[in-house]
């Protein structure tokens, strides 16, 4: 007898649920949580909604409501549809709403301070000065510099398909309201990859004949080009906030 534990990819709260998020979610997590039941695997298949973020305190602003009236009203959406169509998950919770998994993200986050993963660094982002707020890069358009397109992302032009950053668009507005936006500067936490690679190196060199020839060269193009820091903290209110306090 083994034990699984198995999760699903976690849905933002800021729209109804349609057939690809059962299909390709939902289902085949369902399925395999059902096959190691029957196996008589201990099994425990959790899952929930993913609450805190952007695109929910976005979708609350348009609304002219609070994200946690945005996610108690999708919530319940999203909780009734994986129930009718049979969803067999042991819990399915909210970020926003469970004590555990705001104290295990913010256990999670100080043992990887103590190990020394993570760094502080300054950085310059999209800001509306009207709402008071950053925005993240694809809540940013204006015009793209390569093909002139007007309405580029700032994280890609959907014309020419190039990638950007949102500080190339030339006259950057705010997506939903076209208010022109400014940089700010503002410090973030950023989990130091560069760290890993090693590490990470010699775990991908036992996984060659496993992992499949794309994913192994996909990650070795990565690592070949070094590892950069990710950023792993927002402008925020509606989150867990950062355990400062603890940290030094
Ligand atoms: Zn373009």
């Amino acid at each position: 007898m083994e034990i699984r534990l198995i999760t699903s990819a976690l849905p933002y709260v800021n729209n109804v649920p349609h057939i690809g998020h059962l299909v390709g979610s939902h289902l085949p997590a369902d399925i395999f949580a059902r096959y190691n039941r029957i196996k008589g695997n201990i099994t425990l298949f959790i899952g929930g909604t993913d609450e805190h973020g952007t695109p929910t305190e976005l979708e609350a602003i348009k609304n002219n409501t609070t994200p946690e009236k945005i996610t108690d009203f999708y919530y319940k959406i999203h909780k009734e549809i994986y129930d009718w169509f049979g969803i067999s998950y042991d819990n399915f919770s909210r970020t926003s709403k469970s004590k555990i998994h705001y104290e295990v993200t913010r256990e999670i986050f100080l043992q990887i301070f103590r190990n020394g993963y993570i760094i502080e660094k300054e950085q310059e982002l999209p800001y509306d000065p009207k709402w008071g707020r950053f925005l993240a890069d694809r809540f940013v358009i204006g015009k793209c510099p390569y093909c002139g397109y007007d309405k580029a992302r700032g994280d890609q032009c959907e014309m020419c398909g190039r990638l950007l950053d949102p500080k190339d668009l030339i006259d950057p507005r705010n997506a939903i309201t076209g208010e022109s936006i400014i940089f700010k500067k503002t410090r973030h936490m950023f989990l130091d990859l560069s760290k890993l690679e090693n590490d990470l190196k010699n775990w991908l060199d036992t996984k060659k004949g496993i992992f499949s020839d794309v994913t192994l060269s996909i990650a070795y193009g990565w690592l070949k080009e070094g590892l950069k820091a990710r950023s792993i903290t927002r402008d925020l209110k509606w989150g867990v906030p950062v355990p400062y306090k603890e940290l030094w």
